[in-house]
């Protein structure tokens, strides 16, 4: 089969490698139809999570069943599915908790050997463990490109508003609008928010969520406190999620939150800070960090999109052949796509 992999810093490639062995207990083998480039994807490509070379990656992905090992029973040879970017195993601490994205076990699709040894999904063919808990059949009549969202980037859009305890007829302002951004775009509007700012220095980002219904506001050219002040009465918005994932944002954050509102963290942080805690402190804010429980979302998150309260369709800026991932990947780099959906 033809896979998508890691080679060393700025290099993916695209390798013959064996067909993936026969499946085991509670795995399917899928043919995947798409697969998407993501953020984190990224930081493989750049050697800043390290992952062995040869590794195949990727780890969204839409696909037919083609075989199922004993014990899966949610989904039959032939369904079209979608997964989930991770695999949980439903009886550690954390799972029973519900916390499917602190398992104990958790394997990531696509991220070398340090977090779960799981080959990746940009491939003609992927393994997918504990099949059950990590498939979904992909309703019918969603497209491959909207599915595809569900097991990751909504998923993260969904999760960012939700463990925010967001609540209908709050104001949310979105820091950061990548594709992770402008799905809590969405999330915070369909969960009924009155007003969301959306909040990002690249015009066609902002005019993507204006279409949605946000209110944007430039980062650089306007004053964004000054802009949320000004709609609020002064007192800033109930949720802010913060897309971005460095420091700079989360003070951002913090002064455009209300007094005890949320604000909630979805971009991967690495490494060390600044946050101004006496004025979090002061203001008597919640602070909400994290991966995604992208498993405990995925059926909402699917129910939303089927009925059409979700639309991550448009975020597809780019649709790409399996065999042009280097090109893929550089265009991604430079940030000249959103979203990048390859096919075999
Ligand atoms: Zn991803
Ligand atoms: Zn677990």
């Amino acid at each position: 089969m033809r896979a998508v992999t890691f080679q060393g810093p700025d290099e993916v490639r695209i390798e013959e490698k064996p067909d993936p062995p026969p499946v085991a207990a509670g795995e399917v083998l899928i043919r995947v139809e798409a697969s998407g480039i993501c953020g984190s994807d990224l930081h493989i490509y750049h050697g800043r999570v390290p992952v062995e070379p040869g590794f195949t990656i990727g780890h969204e992905y839409v696909g037919t069943v083609l075989d199922a090992g004993a014990g899966v029973d949610r989904v039959a040879v032939g369904d079209r599915v979608l997964g989930c970017f991770h695999t949980a195993c439903a009886t550690c601490a954390a799972c029973l908790r519900g916390d499917y994205h602190r398992c104990e076990h958790q394997r990531t699709f696509g991220h070398g050997s340090h977090l779960g040894d799981l080959q990746g999904a940009q491939a003609e063919l992927l393994i997918v463990p504990r099949a059950n808990l990590t498939l979904r059949p992909v309703p019918p009549g969603m497209s491959d490109e909207a599915a595809l969202f569900a097991g990751d980037v909504m998923g993260t859009g969904y999760h960012a508003v939700a463990h925010a305890g967001m609540k209908s007829g709050d104001r949310v302002a979105v820091l950061g609008l990548g594709p992770v951004g402008l799905c809590a775009v969405q999330a915070a509007l369909a969960g009924g928010a009155v007003e969301v700012f959306a909040i990002d220095s690249v015009a066609a980002r902002l005019e993507m969520a204006s279409r949605f219904g946000a209110t944007p506001i430039h980062l650089t050219e306007e004053e964004p406190k000054r802009a949320v002040r000004a709609a609020t009465d002064g007192r800033g918005v109930d949720v802010v999620v913060d897309a971005v994932g460095d420091p700079a944002p989360l003070a951002m954050a913090v002064s455009l939150c209300r007094d005890a509102g949320t604000v909630s963290g979805i971009g991967a942080y690495a490494g060390k800070g600044e946050v101004p805690l006496g004025l979090a402190w002061l203001k008597g804010l919640q602070l909400r960090l994290g991966l995604a429980n992208v498993i405990a979302h995925v059926d909402r998150v699917l129910a939303l999109i089927e009925a059409g309260k979700l639309d991550p369709s448009p975020l597809v800026t780019h649709r790409m052949k399996l065999d042009e991932a280097a090109e893929a990947y550089e265009l991604y780099d430079n940030r000249e796509a959103l979203k990048i959906v390859l096919t075999p």
